[in-house]
């Protein structure tokens, strides 16, 4: 290692060594010939002096803030112990200068919040030094490890699925992919893992999980990153609807005990509210109950159940699910779907809040072949469309266990139990609100032998705008 110790490590005890530190040149004040220096990691920051004669002055005039060095010299008790630094009572003095990586000048200052959003996403690299997005990401980690060890212990199982997968008419735009070696054809990437964990439960896995990635060509909103964002997708057989939001309750509140234990959740247990109650008396299906809005450790769940299978606008005549097309009616509303009025049926679909944002949604599945049969009805899919499904209908005619599960999106709720205002305060490189990577510079213009490789020709029109 370059290092003996991080720059967050250093304590009266170490008085004495000879330690190594390596890091980021966040301060340097120079009073003739002494240097002081704020060097910072992903730890810490602690104060480095070297002084001319025993560095080379060409070297210390070379620093430059943001510049990534290496320091090796000897801790010592600091005179004006800086009480915010949780090395503050301790200094290194520098013997030894490397400078590993020089800086030009940065095209913002660190922590800065009035920084454009552009010029923080072209940069992320700098804008993921800074103390807000280093903290986030790490707690970001936590989370998401804590979900795994916890499934974990719970019996489920990860599985990953299949990122090119097909193009099928479900609700979101498809991204699509070119086969190469299937000329004309495409790949879609998934809207969600949604057939492949149901699949997955045909199949006898029992308790699935994933971290999964999703893709959905939407536009940008507030709460919704464009093109893609990833989810705790997880599927249970042989379960009722409760077992699925018990589950995800004694997580959720597990987990900020253990990781966030600064917040205190409003109502344990969630309030669970059916749809009709939450729209009459809040007039949102995303209702906040928070006691204190102005209370940024204050977090309010609630779970929203038996929701309308259709949404109540039908679409050229036909009906929209209200959450997908393989959420279970209710059982006592099945004779419904036989009627005109299918649109009263009531399903076993649940949404969790938390805050006023719905952070996650999921269903009790058909798991019926003639129920799922007679939704494609009504969602007014013909034969041709209905063919989209084949494996789901062939795969329903072979012993499908009753499942349901439930799919929060890890983005959302992680900017909700954060308190952070956007999405991208949580996601180590987002897009931009035009769906653009400006750090990579995404999507881009490909070379044209690629796209002769999957035969196609670009017929832009008046759409070409550089
Ligand atoms: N696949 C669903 C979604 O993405 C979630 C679920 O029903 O589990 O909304």
């Amino acid at each position: 290692m370059l290092r003996t110790h991080t720059c967050g490590e250093l304590r009266n005890k170490h008085v004495g060594k000879k330690v190594a530190l390596a890091g980021w040149i966040d301060k340097i004040r120079n009073f003739g010939k002494l240097w002081f220096i704020d060097l910072r990691d992903k730890y810490g920051k602690t104060q480095i002096i070297l002084r001319e004669g025993e560095i080379d002055k060409k070297l210390l005039k070379d620093l430059t803030i943001e510049s990534c060095i290496g320091v090796r010299g000897k801790v010592l008790n600091r005179k004006d112990v800086n009480k915010d630094l949780e090395t503050g009572k301790i200094e290194v003095s520098g013997n030894e200068l490397d400078i590993y990586g020089k800086s030009l000048p940065m095209p913002f200052e660190l922590n800065d919040e009035k920084v454009s959003e552009d010029l923080r996403l072209k940069y992320r690299y700098l804008d993921l030094r800074s103390e807000k997005l280093s903290k986030n990401l790490y707690l970001r980690h936590k989370i998401v490890q804590f979900m795994r060890d916890f499934l974990d212990k719970e019996g489920f199982m990860e599985v990953t699925t299949p990122i090119l997968t097909k193009s099928t008419p479900e609700g979101a735009r498809d991204f699509i992919v070119p086969s190469r070696i299937h000329p004309g054809k495409f790949y879609a990437l998934p809207q969600s893992p949604q057939q492949y964990k149901q699949l997955l439960m045909i199949g006898g896995i029992d308790k699935y999980f994933q971290i999964a990635p999703c893709f959905r060509d939407e536009d940008a909103r507030a709460d919704r990153s464009p093109g893609e964002f990833y989810q705790l997708d997880l599927e249970m057989s042989f379960v009722e609807q409760k077992d699925i939001l018990d589950l995800m309750e004694k997580m959720l509140i597990k987990l900020v005990k253990e990781i966030l234990p600064e917040k205190k959740i409003t109502n344990v247990p969630f309030p669970r509210l059916t749809y009709k109650e939450v729209m009459k008396k809040y007039g949102t299906d995303k209702p906040d109950f928070r006691k204190n809005k102005k209370d940024k450790d204050e977090l309010a769940f609630c779970w929203i159940i038996d929701f309308p299978l259709f949404e109540e606008k039908k679409e050229n005549g036909h009906f929209a699910p209200k959450h997908h097309m393989f959420t279970m009616p209710k059982q006592n509303h099945w004779e419904l779907l036989n009627k005109k009025d299918a649109h009263k049926a009531e399903a076993y679909q649940h949404d969790l809040v938390l805050n006023g944002f719905e952070v996650g949604g999921g269903s009790v599945r058909i798991h019926i072949a003639d129920i799922q049969k007679r939704i494609f009805e009504l969602i007014g899919f013909d034969e041709k469309d209905s063919e989209y499904f084949n494996h789901m209908l062939e795969a329903f005619k072979r012993g499908v266990p009753p499942h349901g599960g439930i799919a929060p999106g890890i983005d959302r709720l992680i900017m909700v139990l954060l308190g952070e205002p956007s999405l991208r305060e949580v996601i180590a490189f987002p897009k931009n609100k035009k769906a653009q990577d400006v750090l990579m510079d995404a999507p881009s213009w490909v070379k044209d032998e690629q796209l002769e490789e999957v035969n196609l020709k670009l017929d832009l029109g008046k759409k070409k705008n550089g």
